[in-house]
């Protein structure tokens, strides 16, 4: 691994990876999405049970880089209990981060994504869980493939 890209690998994603919250499957979910990610190899599954408008519950499962799984262990914490009108909210600002490297004014744990930005190729790794929740969300059950986006 190259200095540079120890770097990316900040605390908040350590931590992540070496613990993934949420992960497995959910026997209660009524919603559930398939992300894939070809050019790195990253596979996540999202399910997740809607109740109303509300994310009552969120689990994620999957393999793939150390990005890809603490990003999606860290997005299921920050999307449980949030409507979806602020789940697209926040997907909005963590792309934001993801790709213009730039911080939140509030602090975030998203934030610790900020060093992908330097790595265009690993910004599909960050967002895959983060698609395939908001495919979940749409009812959207087609595969939520990153080759479909632009990142
Ligand atoms: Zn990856």
């Amino acid at each position: 691994m190259s200095a540079d890209l120890s770097d990316l690998y900040q605390n908040v994603i350590l931590d992540h990876n070496r613990r993934p919250r949420n992960r497995g499957k959910l026997p209660t979910a009524n919603r559930s999405a398939h992300g894939d990610n070809p050019s790195c190899g990253d596979q996540c599954d999202v399910f997740l049970r809607l109740d109303g408008d509300r994310i009552a519950e969120i689990t994620f499962d999957g393999s793939g880089c150390a990005i890809s799984q603490a990003s999606a262990s860290l997005m299921t914490t920050q999307l449980k209990g949030k409507t979806t009108t602020e789940a697209e909210k926040l997907y909005k600002e963590f792309h934001e981060i993801v790709t213009s490297g730039k911080e939140p004014e509030e602090i975030s744990d998203l934030a610790a994504f900020a060093g992908v930005h330097a790595f265009p190729a690993r910004i599909k790794c960050a967002t895959l869980s983060w698609h395939a929740a908001l495919n979940a969300i749409k009812g959207d059950a087609a595969q939520a493939t990153t080759e479909s986006h632009k990142d």
